[in-house]
């Protein structure tokens, strides 16, 4: 047996066998052939078995994420069969007397090229499609694989680390834990583990062997530990382990429907956090008051291209209508930092955190932002929907803001397309300037969520994603609750409401300082949904 120690990120215990996670790294070298028609023969055979998984892909893609997601497929196959690009490898692989490998290659990089040069946002979002493509006939004619093996039963994925666009792309109903190298506990990769109900440490370092893959494992996710090969006691212990874990949740069961109320009757709303639709039944189940957050950004992470109008409006219009009045807080897009998504053309910078993110992108390229707007005005119809905005560090933001809300209802209307008027309308409050001004913020907002993930990085600036720096990210630093404390007064002075959104409002250890601030919100991972009205019903 094996056992390793890392840094815990979500509790329960998983057992099952360790899958690792492939990435390409696939070199690709000109050589010579001989013979040509062997060659193009080879690549076209190729093409074919991309085509055929193109199409179970896009059959899975329908039952998971609907038509209008899974089109993508139905795009990439068109894209193998497109003449200029076949005609293109046939010419090199002909006229060059070279490998399959090389001409796919170097067709994809010239084709991604004149897409990205294109002036058309369209027509440059598709050169990630060509290139992803090509990899996958890549993939092929090298006899390579990336990302999961197909898994007949579900397994503990193991990784160096886990980019939030990796994570999503897992089928979760075949993920029993995470097992990473690397990573911190505040990334987005960590958040979504929890927002999965799924056990995972992190941080496990090079012990984390490339040779333990199909090996069987144990995630304790309450210690942190990594067992390889587990012994009897060990597994006997874990399973016993697991069963009282699955008994204390079943106790949490008996809380559903119950008030989040105090003793002394003070009432709190808890309200959960989202990334995606598939994360509404875990919201449901564990009986969430509304969605405190839904980061829509993981809309634009899954795609290869801009989420269109209409795709954005039936995700919005189905996450309103799933929660049928209740309060559903959508967060306009947070891209940057690192969550980085290609067709969006960032540069890279020295220091994203601290960059060209969020609200800072919505501003400045306003035809992403109205895109979005529009969406979410016409989803407003069929529910309770608020938006939130991301990373506000001014007044100024939040007045550019309605400027552009204005002109958009004024364009639906124009148009003649049902929106609703009067939306509620928040701010996160992440950024130490946003607290300092927050009095001057709340007269302009219905709301604010404070996001404790990126206050905390910024008023102790200290990165997030550094995990060296984990000892010193201290979200209880008496600075990050004396900006909780003063945020809240000064909505509350200006009437508006104030939650926070950030992992800190699970804490269970601060729920009562929570409570005395007069928090009127707090919005968790799901699965921290019924342990927390524990808490809240036993606060005095
Ligand atoms: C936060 O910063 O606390 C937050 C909720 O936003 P995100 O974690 O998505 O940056
Ligand atoms: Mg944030």
């Amino acid at each position: 047996m094996v056992t390793i120690s890392g840094k815990s990120v979500f509790g329960g215990v998983s057992i099952g066998k360790l899958l690792f996670y492939q990435r390409n790294e696939k070199v690709i070298k000109r050589t010579h052939v001989d013979n040509v028609d062997e060659e193009w023969a080879r690549f076209q055979q190729a093409k074919d078995t991309a085509v055929s998984q193109l199409k179970k892909l896009y059959d899975k893609a329908l039952d998971d994420v609907g038509e209008a997601n899974a089109m993508i497929f139905e795009i990439h196959q068109m894209m193998l069969e497109d003449l200029d690009y076949l005609e293109s490898i046939e010419n090199i692989i002909r006229t060059q007397e070279v490998n399959a490998e090389y001409a796919v290659a170097t067709t994809a990089d010239n084709f991604a090229k004149m897409f990205a040069a294109m002036d058309d946002a369209y027509m440059q979002g598709r050169a990630a499609d060509v290139k992803d493509v090509s990899e996958r006939v890549l993939d092929i004619l090298c006899g390579v694989s990336g990302g999961i093996k197909e898994m007949d039963e579900p397994c503990i994925i193991a990784a160096d680390d886990l980019a939030p666009s990796e994570t999503v792309q897992l089928d979760k109903s075949k993920v029993l834990g995470f097992a990473t190298m690397y990573g911190s506990s505040n990334s987005h990769t960590a958040i979504l583990a929890r927002t999965m109900n799924i056990p995972a440490v992190i941080g496990l370092g090079e012990a984390l062997r490339q040779e333990y893959d199909g090996k069987d494992a144990i995630i304790d996710g309450f210690t942190g530990t990594l067992y390889i090969d587990p012994d009897e006691a060990t597994r006997k212990a874990m399973e016993e382990k697991r069963e009282k874990d699955l008994e204390q949740k079943a106790l949490l069961e008996t809380l559903k429907g119950k008030e989040n109320v105090t003793k002394s009757g003070q009432k709190i709303n808890v309200y959960a956090n989202i990334g995606n639709v598939s994360d509404l039944g875990a919201v449901l189940k564990n009986d969430a008051g509304g969605i405190g957050l839904f980061r829509s950004e993981f809309l634009y992470l899954e795609n290869t291209d801009f989420p269109t109008e209409e795709q954005q409006f039936s995700v919005y219009k189905q996450v309103a209508e799933s929660m049928a009045g209740k309060k559903v807080i959508i967060r306009t897009l947070d891209i940057g930092a690192d969550k980085q998504v290609d067709y969006f053309g960032l540069d890279k910078e020295d220091n994203p955190a601290l960059g060209y993110r969020a609200i800072r992108i919505c501003l400045t390229r306003p035809e992403i932002f109205k895109t979005q707007l529009r969406a979410l005005y016409r989803a407003a119809v069929f529910g309770n929907i608020s938006i939130m905005f991301p990373m506000i560090i001014s007044v100024k933001e939040v007045l550019k803001i309605k400027e552009i809300i204005a002109e958009v209802k004024e364009e639906l209307k124009s148009e003649g397309i049902p929106y609703k008027e009067d939306v509620e309308l928040g701010i996160m409050i992440e950024t130490p300037a946003s607290v300092m001004v927050s009095r001057d913020l709340a007269k302009e907002v219905d709301f604010f969520s404070v996001g404790t993930n990126d206050l905390t990085q910024y008023t102790l600036a200290i990165d997030r994603q550094n995990s060296k720096l984990d000892e010193f990210y201290d979200p209880h630093h008496p600075a990050v609750l004396a900006m909780i404390k003063m945020a809240a007064e000064n909505a509350h002075a200006e009437g508006a409401w104030i939650g926070i959104c950030g992992e800190l409002g699970a804490d269970l250890e601060l729920t009562e300082t929570f409570l005395k601030m007069g928090l009127d919100e707090l919005s968790v991972s799901p699965s921290m949904v019924l342990p927390l009205r524990k808490k809240i019903r036993e606060c005095e």
